[in-house]
């Protein structure tokens, strides 16, 4: 096995043992990427000169005796709307081809002083609307399972790099789905953490009161390891919270004895693929086998999330993307008649189709008389389905789910259909509409397609979700294949 196929956890061991050095671990993930890029393409943007440079200053660190971070000297992903410092941050976006962001995102900072190795910015859908990456107004990046298939979205790029073995581990953003979705299809773990666990600051923001950033690794070791790393407190977010966090690597244990896990039956209905079905009982059955105590239970709102989501989110997306308007910074076209036109044809050329369907839609749903019909309906719809999952943790410690109805589709499958192409965040958008912590791990595969396992918690909860997802993981080998990109792709 090569070192970029490792774990952070498994690569940290080995670096204080000094059985390997940073800069080995760094230039075994750039080897990779020379390999496997053509193919995958999951980057935006690549930075080896600094990568190199913060993985030699890691074995100074070491070599001088010092102690190092548990994330110390791996090679680490970040997706492209996390704010860089001098390095362009495009959302994947037209309108943002030439932003150089002047500070780093909160995230990126914490990650810095655990002295991570940044490799590049990663692809994903414009301004995170999208479940496929096909968004992007610059590539498609291809599942490392199968490159006829979507790695998912909009975190397409870090989930494909993280499964490539292009990162060890990578950063995404989840709005309704981003990160466990994409997490789901390219077969690696992926946490939405609970709203206000991590600071949202240098985060492009799509729909400020759903987004949240997290991690995508291949394991749930690495998942509590970064977890760790971003969270806390940030007075630059006034929605992260002022509270204490837990050391998420205590949740690493191996015992969900008399655990209670409900299964919202809504979230088994029409829709669900056979065989994905099928890969979710017998994960049942595993959990049941560890000693939890599983029974169906009910979110009876569940029909309307989809509904909601896709009110609120473009009712704040179309106000969050106000800013874009060719004067403050971003695309500007060059020949226009007068500042009204600039401004429109800016928009209008700088913007996908999806974001502009967005931007309409909001624009719509927050305007004059519409407002009340559908704004504040939603919002009183998105209280309900909170509700509903606050009736259910009265009873249980956790609920799982499949994270999607399907395994990843072909490219073009549902491009040119936006509802068929909003269904496949069915099961993970109530999650951000309640502002709930969730993660998504390797189940099992069908045709040779990874399928995920979602877990659902209490805010707050993500040490609990960790330990089921751990003990699940560790019952299990599914974690442990990886795709054989190398030699059929190459
Ligand atoms: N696919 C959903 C959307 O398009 C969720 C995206 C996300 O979580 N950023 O809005």
């Amino acid at each position: 096995m090569e070192l970029c196929e490792l774990t952070a956890n498994e690569l940290h061991r080995m670096l204080t043992g000094k059985d390997v050095r940073a800069e080995e671990i760094c230039l075994s993930v750039f080897r990779r990427i020379d390999k496997t890029e053509d193919q995958v393409k999951a980057y935006l943007a690549l930075h080896p000169e600094e990568a190199l440079e913060q993985a030699r200053a890691v074995d100074r660190k070491i070599a001088k005796g010092e102690e190092i971070s548990p994330l110390a000297g791996i090679p680490i992903a970040l997706k492209d709307n996390l704010c860089t410092k001098g390095h362009r941050t495009t959302c994947a976006s037209k309108i943002l081809y030439n932003f150089v962001p002047p500070y780093n995102a909160t995230v990126v900072d914490k990650l810095n002083g655990q002295d991570v190795v940044i490799i590049g910015k990663t692809n994903m859908d414009e301004f995170a609307m999208g479940s496929s990456t096909e968004n992007s107004a610059y590539q498609q990046t291809c599942n490392p399972w199968n490159p006829d298939c979507v790695p998912g979205g909009s975190s397409g790029g870090s989930a494909a790099a993280v499964a490539a073995g292009e990162a060890i581990c990578a950063l995404g953003s989840d709005t309704g789905g981003s990160i466990r979705q994409p997490a789901a299809f390219c077969g690696v773990v992926g946490m939405k953490p609970t709203y206000g666990t991590v600071s949202r600051y240098g985060l492009v923001a799509f729909a400020s009161s759903l987004d949240q950033i997290g991690p995508l690794s291949k394991d749930v070791t690495d998942c509590a390891l970064m977890l760790n790393a971003i969270c806390g407190h940030d007075p630059m977010d006034s929605t992260s919270v002022p509270t204490e966090l837990p050391d998420y690597r205590e949740a690493l244990v191996t015992d969900i004895d008399g655990f209670r896990i409900g299964i919202p039956a809504e979230y088994f209905a029409a829709g669900l693929d056979d065989h994905v079905r099928r890969v979710i009982e017998e994960a049942i059955t595993v959990l049941e086998q560890r000693g939890a105590r599983v029974e169906e239970t009910t979110l009876p709102h569940t029909e309307y999330a989809l509904p909601t989501y896709y009110i609120i989110a473009p009712a704040e997306a179309s106000s969050n993307l106000a800013r874009y308007d060719g004067v403050r910074y971003g695309y500007r076209v060059e020949d226009a008649k007068d500042v009204l036109d600039m401004f429109s044809r800016s928009r209008s050329r700088g913007f996908g189709a999806e974001v502009k369907r967005r931007v309409m839609l909001g624009t719509y749903a927050l305007s004059a008389g519409y407002y009340d019909a559908y704004y504040l309906e939603a919002l009183k719809v998105r209280t309900l389905i909170r509700r509903d999952f606050e009736r259910a943790f009265e009873k249980y410690d956790c609920l799982i789910s499949p994270t999607t109805p399907s395994t990843a589709f072909r490219f073009g499958e549902k491009v040119d259909d936006p509802v068929t192409m909003y269904l496949s965040d069915v099961f993970t958008l109530a999650v951000n509409l309640a502002g709930l912590p969730g993660v998504s791990i390797p189940a099992g595969f069908v045709d040779g397609m990874p399928v995920g396992l979602q877990f659902i918690g209490k805010p707050f909860s993500e040490s609990t979700l960790l330990r089921a997802a751990y003990t699940f993981e560790q019952s299990t080998t599914h974690h442990l294949k990886r795709p054989s990109l190398t030699p059929e792709v190459e």
